[in-house]
């Protein structure tokens, strides 16, 4: 693929959806791949702008006609990243940003090792619990036990936080957007010659580089503990 790819990775609820629709915002030139589900439309959901929305006949044959580039089934759910969407971002040079589970992103990974991955958490799971709420309240109510299932799977897949090159947390909305910028624009800029680095790359590549799992130690134990995960 001629430009980057982006993964990110965050247990339902954490705020990944927002956080991707304002890094949009913030940045040009990348591309977002729209997933296949199974799932139904949620709230004000558009065919093809957040997923394409199809059967699971329909999903099946396209798994066997290998038309994606990864899938896994979630909460019940089959989701897909269609082959297509990386070819298209291929031929225009643009960046590719995928939201995918903890399963596809390993998929990709293994594929595509130079893929840059990013794992959000929330701050604990009272705010995680707090945002499922409210969010099926918004869209006009989502099940209790649907709330209920994804957060205990948020457990386990925040467990897989130290397979991603890099970690946030999404407390301080407007936080997490500058380092998720941060991320994007740092990336952008590795291969940029030197002489021509401006300030705002330089504090992208600072901020961007407090956002690497191995920087990140002291900032997600206490978080991974609130899940009763330790490091
Ligand atoms: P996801 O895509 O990870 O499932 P959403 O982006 O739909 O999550 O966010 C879930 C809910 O939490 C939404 O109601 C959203 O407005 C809210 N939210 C997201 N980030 C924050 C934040 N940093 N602080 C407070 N509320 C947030
Ligand atoms: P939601 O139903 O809340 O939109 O998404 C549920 C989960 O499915 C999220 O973790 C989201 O990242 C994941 N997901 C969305 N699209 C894909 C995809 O194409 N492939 C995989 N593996 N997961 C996806």
């Amino acid at each position: 693929m001629a430009g980057l790819l982006f993964i990110l990775s965050a247990p339902s609820g954490s705020g990944k959806s927002t956080l991707v629709s304002q890094l949009r915002s913030m940045v040009q030139d990348l591309d977002f791949s729209v997933s296949w589900t199974t799932r139904a439309p949620r709230g004000s959901e558009q065919e093809g702008r957040e997923y394409h929305f199809t059967s699971r006949a329909d999903f099946e044959r396209m798994i066997a006609a290998d038309e994606f580039l990864e899938h896994a089934d979630v909460f019940g759910n089959h989701y897909g990243t269609a082959r297509a969407s990386l070819t298209m971002a291929a031929a225009h040079k643009r960046d590719l940003l995928l939201d995918i589970d903890v399963q596809g992103a390993a998929q990709v990974r293994r594929n595509m090792p130079e893929a840059i991955s990013i794992f959000i958490l929330p701050p604990n799971p009272e705010v995680l619990a707090m945002r499922l709420m409210n969010r099926s309240r918004a869209e006009g109510g989502v099940a209790d036990s649907v709330v209920k299932k994804r957060l205990a799977m948020a457990r386990q897949e925040i467990e897989n936080y130290h397979e991603y090159r890099y970690v946030l947390v999404n407390d301080i909305l407007e936080k997490a957007v500058e380092e998720l910028t941060a991320i994007v624009v740092a990336e952008r800029g590795k291969t940029q010659k030197e002489s021509t680095v401006d300030a705002e790359l330089l504090r992208s590549r600072a901020l961007a580089k407090q956002c690497l799992l191995e920087n990140s130690t002291e900032r997600l134990r206490p978080v991974l503990a609130s899940f009763g995960l330790s490091m």
